[in-house]
């Protein structure tokens, strides 16, 4: 497929050039200007269009989305701690053909918003697991699980025992990695073996409380002991210190979420400190319960609330982090229009009512556009949403 016409925000760098865009299976095989269209290719005009990366949203709970709301007012720990908040009352009070089936358009709904790629924290071990992927199967997202063991002993204790273990080893077998609720949950040699996977990712530092429990209980920093997993990637860091983030860099990036850290009054993530200590920055939308999985959303809250502490960061690394820095930090091939990465990319109608004239691509993507400027979805070579 030819993709002719575009503007596009091209490579790793977003670089903003007019090009055509080949598609060869299911990645970009070239991408430059006036390239010719092979006999019998299928060419998509693409003229009047702004074409940026398929959006990658790095952090998700979609199974949650049987609950859209009821988190209004609660803290972090009344909404979402694993054991007694109030998404826990939920999942286990649903029958799980609902809470599949709501899956299933969340997972849709993201499509419609030129997300292609995203990777969830799915709870309700193995089963729960699987459940994530039969909602996703046959839509054409790419879905990351990161699934977990429901064991929360707290940071006293021991190793698991032999039935977790073997949860563990069917949970690696299935999923795409482990996604841990927090070091509070877990002790010393929990985390530890979670680190011995290579393959965990753990939310930390998302709120003042949850950092001063781990002083207290442990007399060590909560970052600290999260780091104990070897994690791919660290979620929130709301509350990470200088040395948190310092210490960070050793995970492939970190995923903030500031619409949720702000909708659970958990505080603001600094993704300027975050940067500028050398952390790949990723964006998530958290908890369906809590906010629309909506990176468009997303990326301007993370860019307004930035301006708003002081702290501002370029729009055009605001929509890196939704993009390419998501996919570098859950380990795909997505992210960006780049020849040998995945076919994945959105194309924005730049004449539409919300964007034009656009004369700065990135403000335009960051804080203007919504569903309504999206054209079409391009996910895996394939258009699979408008056109
Ligand atoms: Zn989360």
């Amino acid at each position: 497929m030819l993709a002719r016409g575009a503007r596009v925000l091209a490579g790793p760098s977003l670089e903003d050039v007019e090009a055509d865009v080949r598609v060869t299976g299911g990645s970009f095989s070239e991408v430059g200007p006036d390239l010719r269209a092979a006999p019998g290719e299928e060419v998509l005009d693409c003229s009047g269009m702004l074409a940026v990366p398929g959006l990658v949203n790095a952090h998700t709970h979609v199974g949650d989305s049987v609950a859209k709301g009821i988190s209004d007012g609660l803290t972090v720990e009344g909404a979402v701690h694993p054991a007694y908040g109030a998404k826990r009352r939920v999942l286990s009070g649903t029958p799980p053909a609902l809470l599949e089936g709501m899956m299933r358009s969340a997972c849709r709904l993201m499509l419609s918003k030129g997300v292609t790629a995203f990777a969830d924290f799915r709870e309700g071990g193995l089963e729960g697991a699987r459940m994530l992927r039969r909602a996703a199967s046959g839509i054409p997202i790419r879905c990351l699980v990161f699934g977990r063991l429901e064991h929360y002993p707290g940071p006293g204790g021991g190793p698991l025992d032999g039935a977790r273990r073997a949860e563990l080893a069917a949970l690696l077998a299935e999923c795409d990695g482990i996604g841990i609720s927090g070091a509070n949950e877990n002790p010393d040699p929990v985390l530890e073996e979670y680190g011995a996977t290579g393959r965990a990712a753990i939310h930390a530092a998302e709120s003042a409380q949850s950092v001063a429990a781990s002083l207290e209980r442990t007399g060590r920093g909560e970052v600290e002991r999260a780091l104990l997993a070897r994690p791919l990637f660290l979620v929130h860091m709301v509350h990470a210190g200088p040395g948190d983030l310092g210490a960070a860099r050793a995970a492939r990036g970190i995923v903030a979420c500031p619409r949720s850290n702000a909708a659970l009054g958990a505080g603001a993530p600094d993704i300027r400190a975050m940067s500028d200590a050398g952390c790949t920055v990723a964006l998530g939308t958290d908890n369906v319960m809590v906010n629309s999985p909506d990176m468009f959303r997303e990326m301007d809250y993370a860019s307004r609330s930035a301006e708003a502490a002081g702290r501002p960061v370029p729009a055009r690394d605001v929509l890196r982090m939704a993009t390419v820095n998501g996919a570098r930090v859950l380990g795909t091939r997505g992210g960006q229009i780049s020849p040998g990465a995945d076919a994945d990319m959105v194309l924005l109608d730049a004449r539409s009512l919300e964007l034009a004239p656009v004369h700065d691509p990135y403000e335009a993507v960051v804080h203007r556009a919504t569903d309504s400027s999206v054209r079409a979805v391009v996910a895996g070579g394939r258009v699979v949403h408008g056109a």
